[in-house]
Formats: structure tokens, C-alpha cells, sequence
């Protein structure tokens, strides 16, 4: 397929910025570019076939099941955009005044109180953009909480073997350094470990829960008290809080500071890396460092307030605020009731899931899991010689999208799971009955699974030398 560039003709471009209403400003003349940008010119009708060209070339929600493990790519209902699309949402201003923009504040302060109930947290903000800028914004409170004491040699963040990846990254970002303790054999943190771990230099302790084994720790209760008592905090990490929301509550086990992935268990959309939302929560010891502005009520009106010991902004203004729109529409649309049956379903139709495919494939920690699981192709591998990459690859040709690949890391040859809740049980039939073509292939005519995928519009790409050494900029010829 051409790209843009190739297929741009000059003159063809149509105008589509409107002339401004407003004065123009002098700009200075060394800020203003000397050459217009070289964008691709194209006619509307051809830029309408060359994205509706793309759009069948790619895989998403809409196209089938995509049980991509510890991404929650479930179904984003419509009503969550119809509300965002609202004009007194679309049309305030960040800049506008507290006054004219009560009903904006007013959502945000309930989004926030109905999430704290759901969490069991005492406040909570919404500017982190993402799950991994949420962690990075919550270790900085767990840091200016223990600075504020004069504890500063406090720079140690424990992080169990199964915490999502971003866990080490984000507590090495904050400049802590990051301690590993090992899982033990049932696929929980170890507590041996996790005792000799613990000390003075403890700042905290970031638990992924469930893990991303898919696993519900049974000593969490232990585990949150052994931190405690070592002097320092425990984040939860709750991107798939789909997993427990309205059975349990972080706050109830001892947690401190918590993040939410809107984009997962709140049905907000994943978006292409874009507007995102990892809202923060956290107990009323870690309140006064949040991020500045909060919104906060007072003589009967709503206002924006800055924290006392605030550690700053973390992003413009106060988050992505239509992706809260979006959350709340969820979280009223379904109710109190609907969000537990939305957690209980996740975990059904993993659990179901994994009993289909475990009579094929070894599952890494067989028990009940939560809304995850994980198999371990392994034995096939050293058996038939398909690895994890090549079932998936297979699984596309059945109009699958694959799991998660080679993570956890704990697991080799990893398959991670993660159905969701908005699938229905012919759909997990389906796909089980992929999985099980794939795993008789495996035996009876494995080469056909080295060359999958064969339907999909690119094949195996070299993802080591795409990602070692992406080409983002169009070469123009001279
Ligand atoms: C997705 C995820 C994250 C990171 O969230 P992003 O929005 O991708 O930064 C963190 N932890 C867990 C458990 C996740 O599943």
C-alpha cells in the first residue's frame, strides 16, 4: 500500500483550517517557519479510500475477539462518546472561570467520589494520562510523604517478579531504587523474601493485583501489614481493577496510593497511545501531596484548590478530562450492582476460558484465576517444535487476535489471556475451538504454523530491527 506521501499530488490539497474569527497577532518573524510543512496533498475522496484502505488492513474491537492479557480491550460502549460529545463538555475552556464551568467541576469531583468508594480511598486525581504516568505520579507521593518526615533514606520500592513491567520502570523514573523479590510456587509473593526485603530503606512496595499471572495473592493482608511495619507504603497497582471492583477494596487490604486504567476497567478507549486517563487515589495521609489543582467544594460551589505540599503538575491543567466523562458514564450507566456483575463476568469468562484450553495446553499456574490467565507452551515447543509465536501468529488466520506473547517473563513460551467481560460465550467457544485446530496442527502438520500467519496483510515483520531501528520520517526524494 502507497503511503500519503507517495500518493500526493501538488495543488491537491483543499483548504480545511477555517479563517480565523478572531485578530491575528503579529507573530515574530523568527518564530515563523521559512517553508510551509511538506504535507501530503491529497483530494478528499482519495484520502477517504486511502484511510478506509488502512482501517481494513488493521485489527480491533470491532472486528473480533481480542483477548489481549493485562490490556482490558473490551467493548467501550457508545454512550460513554455520546456524553463526551456533549457541547458544555466539548466547548469549556481550561482557562475559563470556576464560575462559568460549575457542572465540569461538579463531574469531576463525582467521578471521584464514587471512585474512591469503589477503591476505599480518601481522594483522588485525574491528571496522570496513562497506568504508567499514575504509578510514576503515585511513588512521588509515597517519596514526599516519607521527605516530608525527614526519612529521605527511604529510596527503596519493592517490586514482586509478577508486577507489570511498567512497575520497575515508573519507580526507577522517581530515582528509587528498585528491589525484586521472587514469586513462590503458587505464584504469590514470596513473604520469606518479602520480610528480608523490608527496612529501613523501604519507601514502599508496588503489588500488581491480580498479578500478571492472573492471580489473586492470598497473603495480601500479610503482605500490606509486613510493609507497614517495616515504616513504608504499599501502592496497588489496579490498571485491571475489572478483576475486583465492587468485591473488593484496595483501600480495605491495607493499600495506600492506587491506580485506575479509565482505559481498561472503566471502558474509557484505549485510543491509539492517545488521551488517557491514570487516575491516582490514595488514603488521606498521602491527600496533601497530590497533584495541583484539585477540584474541591466549598460554600457551596466547586473551585479549583492546590494541595499544600503538592508535588506539582503532573500534566496541563487537570488531566484528560472528557476521558472522565466517559468513566462516569460507565460507572452510572451500569451502578453499583453492574460494575460487581461486570468484574464477576471478567472472571467467568477467564475461568471458563482456561478450563476450555486446559486440557491442550499447560496452564503456568493452574487453580482459579481472575480476569487473566497465562499458559506455557513450553512442553509443545520442546515437543513439536510451536512456540508461542507461532500460535499466535496461527490464531490471526482465524480471526483471533493473539494474547499477550512472552510475558510474564517468569513464564517461558507465555500465552496471557484476558477474555473480558463483554464476550459472549459463543465467542470463547470460537476462539477455544481455534486454539484447539492450532494445538492439533501443532502434532500433525506443525510446518503449516511456522508460515502463519497467511491471510493477515503483513506476515512476521523483523520486530527486532523495526523496534532497534524504527523508520518514522518519509525519506523525500530530492
Ligand atoms: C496496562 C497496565 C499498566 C500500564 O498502563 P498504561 O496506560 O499502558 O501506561 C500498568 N499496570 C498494569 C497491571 C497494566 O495492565
Amino acid at each position: 500500500m502507497k503511503l500519503s506521501f507517495e500518493k500526493s499530488r501538488p495543488g491537491r490539497a483543499f483548504p480545511v483550517v477555517p479563517k480565523p474569527d478572531v485578530p491575528e497577532r503579529d507573530i515574530p518573524a523568527s518564530l515563523k517557519r521559512t517553508a510551509p510543512p511538506r504535507l501530503p496533498e491529497m483530494s478528499p475522496p482519495d484520502i477517504s479510500r486511502h484511510y478506509a484502505q488502512l482501517a481494513r488492513r488493521t485489527y480491533g474491537l470491532s472486528d473480533g475477539f481480542y483477548p489481549l492479557g493485562s490490556c482490558t480491550m473490551k467493548y467501550n460502549p457508545k454512550i460513554n462518546d455520546e456524553m463526551a460529545a456533549l457541547p458544555g463538555f466539548t466547548g469549556v475552556h481550561p482557562l475559563q472561570g470556576e464560575d462559568t464551568a460549575q457542572g465540569c467541576l461538579e463531574l469531576i469531583a463525582r467521578a471521584e467520589s464514587l471512585l474512591c468508594e469503589v477503591t476505599g480511598m480518601d481522594a483522588m486525581t485525574f491528571q496522570p494520562a496513562a497506568g504508567a504516568h499514575g504509578e510514576f505520579t503515585g511513588v512521588l507521593l509515597i517519596k514526599a510523604y516519607h521527605d516530608s518526615r525527614g526519612d529521605s533514606s527511604r529510596n527503596k520500592i519493592i517490586v514482586p517478579d509478577s508486577a507489570h513491567g511498567t512497575n520497575p520502570a515508573t519507580a526507577a523514573m522517581t530515582g528509587c531504587r528498585v528491589v525484586n523479590v521472587p514469586s513462590d510456587k503458587d505464584g504469590g509473593v514470596s513473604l520469606e523474601a518479602l520480610r528480608s526485603a523490608a527496612g529501613p530503606d523501604t519507601a514502599g512496595l508496588m503489588l500488581t493485583n491480580p498479578n500478571t499471572l492472573g492471580l489473586f495473592d492470598r497473603n495480601i493482608l500479610e503482605i500490606t501489614k509486613i510493609i507497614h511495619e517495616a515504616g513504608g507504603l504499599c501502592y496497588y497497582d489496579g490498571a485491571n481493577l475489572n478483576a475486583i471492583m465492587g468485591v473488593a477494596r484496595p483501600g480495605d487490604m491495607g493499600f495506600d496510593v492506587i491506580h485506575l486504567n479509565l482505559h481498561k476497567t472503566f471502558s474509557t478507549p484505549h485510543g491509539g497511545g492517545g488521551p488517557g486517563a491514570g487516575a491516582v487515589g490514595c488514603r488521606k495521609l498521602l491527600e496533601g501531596y497530590l497533584p495541583s489543582p484539585r477540584v474541591v467544594r466549598s460554600g457551596g460551589r466547586y473551585a479549583f484548590d492546590a494541595p499544600e505540599h503538592s508535588v506539582g503538575q503532573v500534566s496541563a491543567f487537570y488531566g484528560n478530562f472528557l476521558v472522565v466523562v466517559r468513566a462516569l458514564t460507565y460507572i452510572l450507566t451500569l451502578g453499583s450492582d453492574g460494575l460487581k456483575d461486570a468484574a464477576q463476568n471478567a472472571v467467568l469468562n477467564a475461568n471458563y476460558m482456561m478450563k476450555r484450553l486446559s486440557g491442550m495446553y499447560d496452564v503456568a499456574y493452574p487453580g482459579t484465576c481472575m480476569h487473566e490467565f497465562v499458559l506455557s507452551l513450553e512442553n509443545l515447543k520442546r515437543e513439536t517444535g510451536i512456540s508461542a509465536l507461532d500460535a499466535a501468529k496461527a490464531l490471526l488466520d482465524r480471526g483471533v487476535h493473539p494474547p499477550t506473547m512472552y510475558f510474564p517473563l517468569i513464564v517461558k513460551e507465555a500465552l496471557m489471556i484476558e477474555p473480558t467481560e463483554t464476550e459472549s460465550r459463543e465467542t470463547l467457544d470460537e476462539a477455544a475451538e481455534a486454539f484447539r485446530e492450532i494445538y492439533e496442527l501443532a502434532w500433525s502438520d506443525p510446518e503449516s504454523l511456522h508460515g502463519a500467519p497467511r491471510a493477515a496483510s503483513v506476515g512476521r515483520p523483523d520486530e527486532v530491527t523495526a523496534a532497534r531501528h524504527p523508520k518514522l520520517r518519509y525519506d523525500f526524494p530530492q
